[in-house]
This record gives structure tokens, sequence and C-alpha cells, in this order.
């Protein structure tokens, strides 16, 4: 395996040739980050955002829980021996890659030997799982990720851990960074693209935000050399604030730590468009300044609670 630790911008060479788990340097992650990527094969997913880095690729390889196995292994012996921090300065350990992890069917004992193998290899990553939300159509599948995020399924329970270089993961042992890119039913058919209709996809969010925590990623970039309407800025904010507003109605006053639900948004994240996607120049970035003052506006917005709202260019 060739276990060259990529930047952000150049990772998607080692998906786009099979790799099921990768090194690179993530800005989300602020360090080091183990992607596994469960579509090595061809592109699966029930989004099709313009912004997609995931240029059209074809393999004959495919996902295995063995391969999965021995590339993390693999990687964990190639950075004892590197130069790189070792295997303490691996941050998480994310599911990502060429599509939507949640649509493949082996992601479920995948993601829990992933976790066994966490604590065996990289004791001190994350496990984090990056998804668009449509695996929350299916109860049982929200039923599992619910549980995972809140540290309480029977494979994948660990004591407490504190994470590399003052990381710790924001509740549980699964870290669920989940996409809202969209407040208005205009903007999801511009940005996401996707069948699955807005409104059930809202609902499943806004129930999943009752008993899970998770962080929200939104992607801020122009369309067709727009920006998104004033309209779609207040629903999105709007949006972030009814889940906001769910979590902490619902959750019992022992499940409050320092004013914030146990459950729902515990962090925004607003990242722009930093790599190529093979529909250039459909999207472009925003400018960092536009991005700030999305961050402020939507601090505005979200007052009187507050929680961590970060920008990543
Ligand atoms: S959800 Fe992710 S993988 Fe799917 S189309 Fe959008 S950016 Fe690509």
């Amino acid at each position: 395996m060739d276990t060259h630790i990529r930047s952000v911008r150049e990772h998607r060479l080692d998906r786009e040739a099979g790799a099921i788990v990768y090194p690179v340097i993530s800005r989300r992650s602020r360090g080091l980050s183990i992607g596994i990527n469960l579509f090595p094969d061809q592109k699966l997913c029930s989004f099709d955002c313009p912004y997609c880095e995931v240029f059209p690729f074809t393999t004959d390889l495919r996902f295995s829980l063995k391969a999965m196995e021995q590339g993390l292994r693999q990687l964990a012996v190639s950075l004892k021996s590197g130069e790189t921090g070792g295997i303490d300065a691996v941050r998480d350990i994310s599911f990502s890659g060429n599509g939507e992890p949640t649509m493949h069917p082996d992601f479920i004992p995948a993601l829990e030997l992933a976790a066994q193998l966490r604590m065996e290899l990289f004791p001190k990553a994350k496990l984090v799982l990056i998804t668009n939300g449509s695996g929350l159509l299916d109860p049982a599948m929200t039923d599992y990720l619910a549980r995972s995020a809140r540290n309480e399924c029977k494979m994948v329970r660990q004591p407490a851990m504190k994470g590399s270089a003052g990381v710790e993961p924001e509740r549980g042992l699964l870290e669920i960074w989940l996409k809202i890119d969209a407040g208005t039913e205009a903007w999801y058919k511009k940005i996401n693209r996707s069948a699955i209709p807005f409104q059930a996809l809202n609902e499943a969010i806004n129930a999943f935000a009752v008993g899970a925590p998770f962080i929200i990623q939104t992607m801020i970039c122009k369309i067709d050399g727009k920006l998104p309407p004033q309209e779609e800025v207040s629903a999105w904010e709007q949006r972030v604030r009814v889940l906001l507003e769910r979590a902490l109605e619902r959750a019992p006053q022992s499940d409050f730590k320092g004013g914030q639900a146990q459950q729902g948004p515990q962090r925004v994240q607003l990242y722009g468009k930093a790599r190529p996607a093979p529909e250039d120049p459909l999207t472009e970035p925003a400018a960092e300044t536009y991005l700030i003052e999305r961050r402020d506006s939507l601090a505005r917005a979200l007052a009187p609670y507050s929680i961590p709202i970060e920008v990543f260019p």
C-alpha cells in the first residue's frame, strides 16, 4: 500500500486509484486523518452535488473487510516507523470516500471493525462518519447511528478516551458530521440535486437531532456564479436554530452540559470549495470574507444560544 500522506487537495488520487484506506492531511480534522473508502470501484451516492470532487473513474477493485483491516494494520506499521509523528498523530479514522457510506451493504460491519481496530492501533483517534443524512430515512440506520453517537452500541462501546493533541470526541465514540447545505428546497435542488424529497430528509434529520449528537457541515460556494440568495441564507440559519431548539427542548435537564444539549448540533462547520470538481466551473469558491460574514450572521441568528461555529475556507 502506498502510505504517502497527501494534502487535502490531492487525496482524491488515492481514492480514484481504488484505495480503501488512505492517509490525508485534513483541514477539518486539523491534522492527519485516515479515510475509509467503501467505494473503491465506483462512486455511489444519493446526492449529486455539483461541487463533488469525485471525478469519473472505475476500477475492478471491491471493498472488503479484510482489505480494510490489512490497510489499517499496514498504515499503523508505516506510521510507527515513519517521521510523521507516529500513530499518535492520527486525529481520526473517517468514513467518507467516493460516496455516501451508509449506502454500502457492509457499512455497519466496517464501522464496527474499524472501532475495534481503532482501539488496538490508533487509540487516540476519533471515529468519524461523514454523511449526507440520507441514511436517516431508514429507521434502523437512524437508531444504530444514534446509539453509536451516544456510545450505546454493543460492538462499539468503549471506555472514555482522550484524543491526541487535545482532541476529544464531541460525544460518545462515533462522531457524525452531517451535511446540511440548504435551508430552502430551491437551493437544495441546486446544491445537492438529490431525488430525496427535501421535506422528508429534513424531517428525518429533525427526528435524529432529538436523540443524537452531531456536527453540522455546510458547503458554501457559488453556483452558476451566484452566492446563495438572502432568502436561502435566512432559511438555513432558521434550520440550524430549529435543530438546536428541538434538541434543547427534548433533552431532560440532567442531559445538559455547559448550557448545551448533549444531543443535536454540537458545532457548525462552514467550509468552502477547496478542491477541483469535474463540473467546474459550475461551482466556484466563495470569498473567505463571505464565509466569515456567514459565520457571524449565524451566531447572531442563534442568540441567545451559543455553539461553536468554525470556518474552513
Ligand atoms: S454527498 Fe458527498 S459524495 Fe455525495 S455527491 Fe455530495 S459531495 Fe459527492
